[in-house]
């Protein structure tokens, strides 16, 4: 399996917590002064539709968003470690991973 030829188009829900839920805890349990627990106890008797929006909504994921997916082997023509997950960069006609390529997000201790 390789590449776009793979990717499709997908019907999902797409959940999101609802900013409202936390003026309806207030509401709920007023006698409750600290915030957190006051969520915590209203969210769990809170319905759904108060906690959540859904919405049907279309996706284009590629195959190496699902579970086990095995894509081919990459490995990064300066360092020699694997890339995972389509993290490659291309330089000059060579293959890279992110470090290689002058993306490093880290520092060696
Ligand atoms: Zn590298």
């Amino acid at each position: 399996m390789s590449g776009s030829a793979s990717d499709h188009c997908y019907k999902a829900i797409r959940i999101a917590a609802k900013e409202s839920s936390k003026a309806l805890a207030r509401t709920m349990h007023p006698e409750i002064e600290n915030k957190n627990q006051q969520q915590m106890l209203a969210y769990r008797e809170m319905a759904e539709d108060d906690l959540f929006t859904k919405q049907w909504v279309k996706v284009e994921l590629g195959a190496e968003e699902f579970p086990g997916y095995k894509g081919e082997r990459i490995v990064c023509a300066e360092c020699g470690e694997g890339i995972n997950f389509r993290r490659e960069v291309l330089r000059d006609g060579r293959t890279l991973c992110r470090a290689c390529a002058g993306e490093r997000y880290y520092k060696p201790l």
